[in-house]
């Protein structure tokens, strides 16, 4: 038979009930009171909803939204009313018996004389936000140590060196490289090489503080991020740091693995490849006057 004489089995009432998703409109009157005057539709979002409710009130049903989300959508909600563009958000649902699910929204708003209406879908997203907080992680994580990467290092140095020149506040990184590491991969072993790695990666992580970021920029070279923190504290807590890795076993006898680390302090304003190539120079003159020492520049 051919495909435009297959008879339609479904009417559009039927059909809705059917979506894996919900078909609604949406009020906002002038006074800010919001109710779904029709919500139908299939998938997870009607279930444990009581529609009567919404019908005639959503106020109270869009402030038990988590978190942010709340203000998240009444802003998405004026942006859409205020310049009559599409409304485009997501949000999360926490449904009783249910692990809280995430909810995409998609309407176009149309003034009327009550206020504005929006005509819309909404669509259980969950499993594809499950994907995107996978997918964003590994883009952001070294794959060995699962310590961030340099990418996401850089994200975080940009946004903190923007915090700094605002609020004149102190802002210092480390750039750290392992000493003789090609020996040490010579003597015991590429596997042992990315244990130590693996090690220091931890090691690193409890020794410095929860607001402190340590990234592996790639090969045996780290860098740490330090907000509030001066050169002169910088200096000091890689020193202490260097100490401790200089004592600590890894599992091939202490003192097989030592650090040369070299700081610097962000100066308000200046573009970060200036900060990261001092913190580059002092690691540089700290390989140079012998390793297992920190240096920063006068
Ligand atoms: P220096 O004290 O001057 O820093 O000497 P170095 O030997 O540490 O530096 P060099 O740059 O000559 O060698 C770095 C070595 O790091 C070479 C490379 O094989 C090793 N390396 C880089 N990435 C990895 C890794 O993921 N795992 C292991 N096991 N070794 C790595
Ligand atoms: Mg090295
Ligand atoms: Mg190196």
């Amino acid at each position: 038979m051919p495909v435009n004489e297959i008879p339609l089995s479904l009417n559009a009432e039927q059909l809705i009930q059917k979506m894996p998703g919900v078909v609604f409109q949406f009020y906002r009157t002038h006074d800010g009171h919001m109710a779904f005057p029709f919500m139908e539709g299939g998938g997870m979002v009607l279930t444990d909803i009581d529609r009567d409710q919404l019908a005639d009130d959503a106020n109270a049903a869009l402030e038990q939204l988590t978190g942010a989300d709340f203000p998240k959508l009444m802003s998405a909600i004026e942006r859409s009313a205020r310049w009559m563009l599409p409304l485009t958000t997501r949000f999360r649902l926490a449904l009783s018996g249910h692990k809280t699910r995430w909810i995409a929204v998609s309407a176009t708003p149309e003034p009327t004389y009550l206020g504005v209406r929006w005509s819309g879908i909404m669509m259980d997203i969950s499993d594809q936000v499950t994907e995107e907080h996978r997918l964003r992680k590994l883009c952001n994580t070294d794959p060995l140590t699962e310590l961030p990467n340099r990418r996401k290092l850089m994200v975080h140095l940009t946004n903190l060196a923007s915090l700094s020149s605002r609020h004149g506040t102190p802002l210092s990184i480390m750039m750290l490289d392992i000493d003789h590491f090609k020996q040490l991969n010579d003597r015991w072993g590429h596997l042992q090489g990315d244990d130590v790695l693996k090690q220091l990666a931890t090691l690193t992580q409890s020794l410095l503080r929860s607001e402190d970021m340590i990234a592996r920029l790639g090969g045996e070279e780290f860098m740490a991020v330090l907000p509030l923190t001066s050169v002169k504290q910088c200096h000091q807590l890689a020193d202490r740091l260097r100490s401790f890795i200089a004592q600590y076993d890894f599992g091939l006898g202490t003192g097989q693995v030592t650090m040369s680390i070299g700081v610097a302090e962000y100066r308000c304003g200046e573009p970060l490849m200036n900060l990261i190539e001092r913190a580059d120079q002092a690691l540089y003159n700290a390989k140079d006057v012998g390793r297992d020492c920190v240096c920063h520049l006068p």
